[in-house]
């Protein structure tokens, strides 16, 4: 079968290599496949767990195409379906607890083992969500990200808020910003530097503050009458936007931490005292997260479809790596079409 194989630091190549075996488990047969920023923390050689040579990619969609032997199934050859990507060890206490996704040793396909930029992917029947008959196999690859910003935005304690700002809209901030535009919030505020980003958002309402020309914090604090927002959604993974969070945000805000920020990162922590604020860290999603992701992006195509940018076939996978590197691409989810 044809695969995308990331080999060392910055190459990828098309490698022709032999379906894998699938005794005990699924056989799919891969139909888009998404590129996440770890993918390219990967593929750029900074990954801690990676190691080459690899078939990367955990976003991925397609059709059953074979059932092991010996694998207890509902699923039938040719259903659509979807992947939860997260491998959890089952023992440790989070596991135990019923908080899997938060493991303590937690592996993802595409990270720790081979995942779905290829013809096709072997997965453990577990992992596998079946997808309604009409669901198109392109949005299904965003399931994963819909389901990082749905257990996120789930984080939060508070309800019904009225302000919120959201800094950094890449194809997961644009998706969190485009649901609490939904939840009929009063006041929505974005924060992004790229001024391409800025604009596909502000495409879809979304007021956006473009920090190279505005002072996020003085434009926010005039807009709420001096208060800040009660609600701020980290997810520029940026150390200079974290300096800015807490002045953004209110007395007793909420901020969630939605981007995995690459290194330790500084942070006002005596804001946090005087204001009372709340840090809440979040990783990946839980199962029902998942499941509930399926169903928003079902409802909800011409929204999630708003993220993807861009479709390659893998044969130009160097090329597309390159160029998110390069910052060639004005880029928000580019999908690999298998
Ligand atoms: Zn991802
Ligand atoms: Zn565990």
């Amino acid at each position: 079968m044809k695969a995308l194989v990331w080999t060392q630091k910055e190459h990828v190549e098309i490698q022709d290599i032999p379906q894998p075996d699938y005794t005990g488990r699924v056989l799919i047969k891969v139909a888009y496949a998404g590129i996440c920023g770890s993918d390219v923390s990967v593929y750029m050689g900074k990954h801690p767990r990676a190691k080459a040579p690899l078939i990367m990619g955990h976003e991925f969609s397609g059709t059953v195409a074979a059932i092991g032997e010996g694998v207890k199934t509902d699923l039938q050859p040719g259903d659509k379906v979807v992947v939860d990507p997260l491998i959890f060890c089952g023992k440790c206490n989070a596991c135990l607890n019923g908080n899997t996704h938060v493991c303590r040793t937690l592996n993802l396909y595409g990270v720790d083992c081979d995942g779905g930029m290829a013809e096709y992917a072997v997965v453990d029947e577990s992992c596998i969500l079946k997808l309604p008959a009409d669901m198109p196999l392109k949005m299904a690859a965003v399931i994963e990200p819909v389901a990082v910003v749905i257990h996120g935005l789930r984080m939060i304690k508070k309800n019904f808020y009225a302000s919120a700002c959201v800094v950094g809209l890449g194809p997961m901030g644009l998706l969190t910003a485009i649901m609490l535009k939904d939840s009929g919030i009063n006041q929505l505020f974005a924060v992004e530097a790229n001024e391409n980003r800025a604009q596909y958002a502000r495409q879809l309402g979304i007021e956006v503050i473009n920090p190279k020309d505005t002072d996020p914090v003085a434009y926010i604090m005039e807009r709420t009458g001096n208060e800040g927002v009660e609600i701020l959604v980290e997810a520029s993974g940026s150390p200079a936007a974290a300096k800015t969070i807490t002045d953004i945000t209110g007395v007793r805000g909420e901020i969630l931490l939605l981007s995995v920020f690459k290194e330790p990162t500084a942070l006002d922590l005596r804001a946090i005292n005087f204001k009372e604020q709340s840090l809440i860290g979040c990783r990946v999603y839980t199962q029902l997260d998942f499941k509930d992701a399926v169903t928003y992006t079902y409802k909800n195509l011409d929204k999630v479809a708003a993220v993807v940018s861009h479709t390659h076939p893998i044969e130009g996978g160097q090329e597309v790596f390159q160029d998110i590197i390069g910052g060639k691409t004005e880029t928000m989810k580019v999908l690999f079409e298998l």
